[in-house]
């Protein structure tokens, strides 16, 4: 079948930046399963699945609006240390992730380091880059009710999260 919204998509990727330095891939570890149409990847790459099927590589090219946005001059924030899981542990430059007063998680860059607070880059790491994706489609199936309800894929054999 071929992939549409409310597919499952099972597959590998290979993610490349805009001078060809390898960023990331899916090749050491299980294949990404994701449910298409449900924003479980960035838009670019779910525009680019619809209509794939199991077999189907391709490569795509997605621009920063179609991935992580822009980077945004001066989008930093001082932050209590206390905020920060292992915050002696951190060193400017490294990414973490840093809880939001809503309970959700989001990526940032440390920029410097002082005696009580974490000065951050709130861009997320790959704001602003174009991003080359080799994808090779796995499988292609029908989504349950309850993997629908849920807004993502299950593992095969059930819930597991
Ligand atoms: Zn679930």
């Amino acid at each position: 079948m071929k992939a549409e919204t409310n597919s499952v998509v099972s597959f590998h990727y290979s993610l490349t930046d805009e001078a060809g330095e390898p960023i990331e891939n899916s090749h050491e570890r299980e294949p990404m399963s994701i449910l298409l149409g449900a924003g479980n990847i960035i838009p670019g790459l779910e525009s680019a699945m619809t209509g794939r099927e199991a077999g189907d590589r391709f490569d795509v090219t997605v621009t920063p609006e179609q991935a992580y946005g822009e980077r945004r001059d001066g989008f930093t924030q001082r932050v209590p240390k206390k905020y920060f899981e292992l915050a002696q542990r951190l060193k400017p430059g490294m990414t973490t992730l840093l809880k939001t007063q809503d309970g959700s998680q989001r990526m940032v860059v440390v920029m410097k380091i002082g005696q009580s607070v974490i000065d951050v880059d709130l861009n997320h790491p790959m704001a602003g880059k174009t991003l080359n994706f080799a994808v090779e489609i796995l499988d292609v199936r029908v989504a349950s009710e309850e993997e629908i309800a849920h807004g993502h894929a299950h593992a095969e054999g059930g819930h597991q999260h």
